[in-house]
């Protein structure tokens, strides 16, 4: 019979995914024979965890958690935002891959909550329905009368805070998956400039 996901708990993923994250702060990569790799995970994948983040080209998972092929299922958009296919793609990961960790993993600096920021008044087309998922949270960061590159971060803590409620919303299997302690939730940004990813929110393991 086929195994169901990976061995690991959510908190030994979460564990491994730090470790990672600081190789990676230290310039310390893992060595890995991909070759073998590639041919093992020929039949069949089991990630550890499911992954979304931003399409900036900074801010790859696998390499910010030193991870290689077949470890992380990822799912990126321009600002994290979520529509029905990027959330069925999680809802894959979690009810056919059974990954027990979803991480979240925003960034500093990140050009969608900018632009979102600084067009309040919103934009057309395809692009303008990124920067609509944001809003709400620009205009919570405004709140704080926080300006500037402050404000971008606020607006950018926020927005990903209210992914948790965004997901929960639209995802009854995620929230199911949530309740049953079959998965957790990571909530986390990413800084450019020392590689470290650090929590938002506290994870519930
Ligand atoms: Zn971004």
């Amino acid at each position: 019979m086929e195994r169901k996901g990976t061995d690991l708990t959510a908190q030994q993923v979460w564990q491994d995914l730090m470790a990672g994250n600081m190789r990676f702060v230290q310039g310390l990569f893992m060595g890995r024979n991909l070759l073998d790799l590639r041919q093992s995970l020929a039949r069949r994948q089991a990630p550890k965890a499911a992954v979304l983040c931003c399409s900036d080209s900074r801010v790859p998972p696998e390499i910010i958690f030193d991870q290689s092929l077949g470890d992380l299922f990822v799912v990126r958009t321009a600002g994290l935002v979520l529509e029905p296919t990027s959330i069925g793609s999680l809802e894959y990961a979690v009810a056919h891959l059974h990954v027990p960790l979803l991480v979240i993993k925003g960034h500093e600096c990140c050009g969608a909550v900018t632009a979102a920021v600084n067009h309040p008044e919103g934009e057309e087309g395809n692009i303008g329905a990124i920067l609509s998922q944001i809003a709400p949270a620009a205009a919570q960061a405004r709140e704080t009368r926080a300006t500037g590159r402050d404000l971008v971060e606020a607006a950018t803590d926020q927005h990903l805070k209210n992914l948790v409620g965004i997901l929960k919303q639209a995802s009854p299997i995620i929230t199911e998956a949530l309740e049953n302690r079959r998965l957790v939730l990571a909530v986390t940004k990413y800084f450019l400039k020392n590689g470290r990813v650090e929590t938002l929110l506290s994870v519930d393991f």
